[in-house]
């Protein structure tokens, strides 16, 4: 498979496109380096027409506290926690994101039913 271009946004911190990855200009700073190869890397992986939950969470785990601390600090990237984007005037979700928040919904939903 061809490799997808990088482009480099403003708002949010990765995105994988059918042709191309967009990832947050930030990370194009030195410091970053290895951070920004893993999420390319990362997006690379994203298969675009599967639902692929799973492969948000094969985060290696010495990349994590680099991670956090770049969201942490990046409030732009916060943008991408959202299930619902507003992008390029058009309204966009993010089906991963809406399972999530609503399985996070239901265990708390169903916590509170118990006691
Ligand atoms: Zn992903």
């Amino acid at each position: 498979m061809k490799k997808p271009k990088i482009k480099y946004c403003r708002l949010g911190l990765s995105n994988r496109y059918e042709n191309y990855i967009e990832i947050n200009q930030k990370l194009k700073r030195k410091k970053y380096k290895k951070l920004r190869n893993y999420i390319i890397k990362h997006e690379e992986g994203h298969t675009l027409n599967e639902f692929d939950l799973f492969h948000e969470f094969k985060i290696p785990p010495r990349i994590i506290p680099r991670l956090l601390w770049f969201i942490i600090t990046t409030p732009e990237t916060w943008i991408d926690f959202f299930p619902i984007q507003y992008k390029n005037k058009k309204l966009i979700y993010d089906s991963n994101m809406l399972i999530l928040y609503i399985m996070i919904i239901a265990i708390i939903f169903g916590y509170y039913l118990i006691i």
